[in-house]
């Protein structure tokens, strides 16, 4: 398939999340449809973003909308004057003890992806910031560090992808996205610089072990981020398909259910080893799946649930309305 790259319209680009189960956020703002990166294992597709939307972007020319990941890119150019309009008459902010009102850009698609994602990030974290908003940055890509005049502000925090640091592994898994050695270098000098940063350790494929987290936690620990996100890959929807297609060697581990299981408390033991030798444990922070309960004990799975992270923000940012939120299906 072309690529395929496009606009499109959004009436609300401010969207609550659940995204506060994992610590990360209470709103998300995602600046496109689809990813150039083009992960194999990405779930995104098998989100409702995508799936919910599969004779919308068929009208785009986007036949396969799950299998065609990380060749369409719907860009949503509108977002900072609609998103100004928003912030402007709004009255409430969602804060939950979890997500602390952080708006998080993106939890569908990279904002850093390339200039015209950039372009748009860039304008959308300025109006956020004018409303004294908290930013979170996930990115694979590399042009943020264009944007440390804004980045570099108390109420942002930038974090990179790192689920390894290995190109030959990465050209495999992560198609078209920077090389991990490049990201690398770029959050060491984003952080340099003075920005505050994070890591997603995340996700880490079936073959990485003890000395891996051990030799990936010294090199992150030189970055110093502010707290270390993890997770395995998890099967979602079609990406063991893509991972297939993509030659990718423990697609199949992935999606038995029982060797995923085994994999994922493996590398939660090693990492927490590895974490606890280089002094780092406390910034470790686990996203566990609620579909290990019954593998772990239950204590170990609630108490990453909903957890805030141990970031700290500033508090001139406060909340003007506390959401209740739903816990009750992630227990038993
Ligand atoms: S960069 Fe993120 S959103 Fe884009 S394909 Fe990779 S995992 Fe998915």
């Amino acid at each position: 398939m072309n690529i395929i790259k496009d606009t499109e319209k959004i009436v609300n680009p401010l969207q609550e999340s659940a995204l506060n189960k994992k610590g990360l956020c209470d709103y998300v703002i995602n600046v496109a449809s689809g990813c150039l990166h083009g992960c194999s294992f990405c779930y995104v597709p098998s989100t409702p973003a995508i799936r919910a939307r599969q004779t919308e972007l068929k009208q785009k020319g986007i036949v396969n909308p799950q299998m065609d990941w990380g060749n369409y890119l719907l860009v949503r150019e509108e977002i900072p004057e609609i998103l100004e309009q928003k912030l402007a008459r709004k009255k409430t902010w969602r804060e939950t003890p979890e997500g602390k009102g952080v708006v998080l850009l993106c939890s569908g698609t990279d904002p850093y992806q390339n200039a015209q994602t950039a372009a748009i990030t860039r304008k959308t974290v300025k109006v956020l910031l004018k409303y004294n908003k908290r930013v979170r940055i996930l990115t694979r890509g590399l042009l943020w560090l264009n944007d440390l005049d804004i980045l570099k502000s108390k109420n942002v925090t930038v974090g990179m992808s790192l689920p390894f640091i290995d190109d030959k592994l990465g050209r495999t898994i992560e198609r078209n996205a920077p090389l991990t050695s490049q990201r690398y270098e770029v959050l060491l000098q984003g952080s340099k610089a003075g920005c505050r940063t994070f890591v997603a350790l995340a996700p880490t494929p079936p073959s990485m072990k003890l000395d891996h987290f051990k030799a990936n936690l010294e090199k992150i620990m030189v970055i110093n981020p502010e707290v270390i996100f993890w997770e395995p890959i998890n099967a979602r929807g079609t990406n063991g398909k893509r991972m297939i297609k993509a030659g990718v060697d423990f697609a199949h581990s992935v999606m038995n259910k029982k060797v995923w299981e085994s994999t994922f408390i493996r590398q939660w033991d090693e990492l927490e080893k590895a974490a606890k030798e280089l002094g780092c444990l406390e910034k470790l922070h686990i996203w566990p799946d609620p579909a290990l309960r019954g593998c772990i004990s239950d204590d170990r799975l609630d108490r990453w649930l909903y957890k805030p992270t141990i970031e700290k923000w500033d508090r001139s940012t406060a909340a003007l309305k506390t959401a209740k939120i739903d816990r009750a299906r992630y227990k038993k």
